[in-house]
């Protein structure tokens, strides 16, 4: 494989109606690279009078788009999964200079899932939709599961291309038109990813992207009459506003949130295994993963162990520029998330904690965290109920299954978990009670687009990826014609 290089992207447009254009008043945001602190380029900051285009032109594009045969539809996204593959060292490229992610991780994970993504769902619509069903009348009765409309596809900045493919995908199958609003922070590849989309076949209109700030460009679209269904992926904080707001208006929502998963690893884990298992939750994109597993529940009589071993591992994972093929922590996505970090990791000093390892910035240009344990903290400590989204784990033991799960439930999010044993009913038994949309056991961050993934309470509803993220995207027509003669 030849070795990935830092691009240098030019700067970027917004897509509406299939043409690239400037803001409509000429707004710029930076892009930040945040393994050199460098700004790596611009693009048009979107506002209202944007969205307001975009809406239009995707409203214009919908009835065609709703009645091109599914099998055409199913070959321009398997289209669009080709070319993501062919350039896939590009898109790769550029996710990692826009978030700071190790190419290591980012060609395989991002690029790849993002291909599989569009593939899986190329292939789902060709056998979903509506059926015959059995009435008590003399009538023929069936069900079509017909597009909603506009979708608008609202995502964060921390897995760009995957949660992008995995609203746009399912949105395009099934015969709906998108306006997407990329992280303000991280949004170059939703414009590669809007030129491969047209390369691919898909019509103008079908797709627009708006780029800018949330209250400017993303605000408008939760609030436009033109907006059938909203997808967002993002804060529980900003998607509390986002679901209240399309709420008053009506529309249909999918919220995926924050994350908070707790690692449970039982005295009879594989302790080898679990160690390389707890590294790999929270440190996986550099902790800012909404699905990572930032709470390490260990069995009390391993606690000890396991933090010795933590202590020696951690600070020999690699650590560095992204676009060294051997990283595997990079530097956070900007400036403001590694600040929210160091807050936290203030506020577990002030509270007396214990850094078994980690906890300093490094000096040297970029966003660069150290990886970072701590222990001591009680289960009632901000630092252990909030989000942190960086590379830090806190640790507290338990003594009893029961007490395991209450603390892996004790925190207001349930999007993910992981249970670590050897033994086979308690993983089952476990899994059942965790309030998570998905439950991990014996590894973390097991993810196929055929199986759904989620939140239960602050981490929102509605799933993505499998049949069940489809199923947003359609609504369901009852027909039911009189046989009577
Ligand atoms: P964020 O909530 O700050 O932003 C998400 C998106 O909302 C961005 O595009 C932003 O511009 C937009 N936005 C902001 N204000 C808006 C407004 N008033 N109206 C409409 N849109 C607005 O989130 P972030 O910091 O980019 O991402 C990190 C968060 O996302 C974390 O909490 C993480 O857990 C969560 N996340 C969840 C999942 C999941 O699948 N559940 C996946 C990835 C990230």
């Amino acid at each position: 494989m030849t070795p990935i290089t830092r691009p240098e992207p030019a700067p970027g447009q917004l897509f509406i109606d299939g043409r690239w254009r400037d803001a409509a008043d000429g707004g710029r945001l930076d892009v930040l690279d945040p393994s050199t602190g460098r700004i790596a380029t611009t693009v048009a900051a979107g506002s209202a009078k944007d969205v307001e285009d975009a809406v239009a032109a995707a409203r214009a594009a919908f009835p065609a788009w709703r009645d091109t045969p599914v099998r055409e539809r199913g070959r321009i996204l398997n289209r669009v999964a080709a070319l993501i593959r062919e350039h896939a060292d590009e898109l790769t490229a550029l996710e990692s200079l826009d978030v700071g992610k190790p190419v290591s991780l980012c060609r395989p994970v991002d690029v790849f899932t993002a291909a599989d993504v569009y593939e899986y769902y190329a292939a789902l619509i060709q056998t979903a939709g509506g059926g015959h069903r059995t009435v008590a009348m003399p009538a023929h009765a069936y069900t079509r599961h017909e597009p909603v409309g506009v979708v608008a596809a609202i995502t964060p900045f921390n897995f760009p291309l995957i949660l992008s493919s995995s609203k746009l995908a399912p949105a395009l199958a099934a015969g709906n038109t998108v306006v997407h609003k990329p992280a303000d922070d991280t949004p170059l590849s939703a414009l590669f990813m809007a030129g491969l989309l047209t390369e691919a076949g898909v019509p103008a209109g079908v797709v627009n992207v708006v780029t800018g700030r949330g209250p400017d460009a993303g605000e408008p679209l939760l609030r436009h009459p033109g907006v059938d269904k909203v997808a967002f992926t993002g804060s529980t904080a900003v998607g509390r506003h986002a679901a209240a707001t399309a709420g008053a208006a009506l529309k249909p929502v999918t919220m995926e949130l924050g994350g908070n998963a707790a690692n449970i690893v039982f005295d009879d884990a594989d302790v080898e295994k679990a160690v390389g298992t707890v590294i790999k939750a929270f440190v996986f994109n550099t902790g800012q993963f909404c699905m990572g597993g930032p709470r390490l529940l260990v069995a009390r009589p391993l606690h000890d162990t396991l933090l010795g071993i933590l202590a020696q591992a951690v600070p020999g994972v690699p650590l560095g520029d992204p676009f060294d093929p051997v990283t595997v922590i990079g530097p956070m996505a900007g400036e403001r998330h590694l600040a929210k970090v160091q807050d936290y990791l203030g506020r577990a000093r002030a509270e007396g904690a214990r850094i078994v390892t980690g906890g300093e910035r490094l000096d040297r240009p970029g966003c660069y965290l150290q990886p970072t344990v701590i222990a001591g903290l009680p289960d009632s400590s901000p630092v252990v109920q909030e989000e942190i989204f960086g590379p830090v784990l806190t640790v507290q033991p338990f003594d009893t299954e029961d007490e395991a799960i209450a603390l892996a439930n004790g925190t207001p999010y349930g999007l993910a978990a992981g249970v670590q044993t050897r033994d086979v009913a308690r993983a089952h038994r476990v899994a059942a009670r965790l309030d998570a949309g998905i439950v991990w056991v014996n590894d973390w961050a097991m993810l196929d687009p055929a199986m759904p993934f989620g939140g239960v309470k602050a981490s929102g509803f509605g799933r993505e990826y499998g049949p069940e993220g489809l199923e947003p995207y359609t609504r369901t027509k009852s027909v039911l014609i009189s046989l009577e003669a």
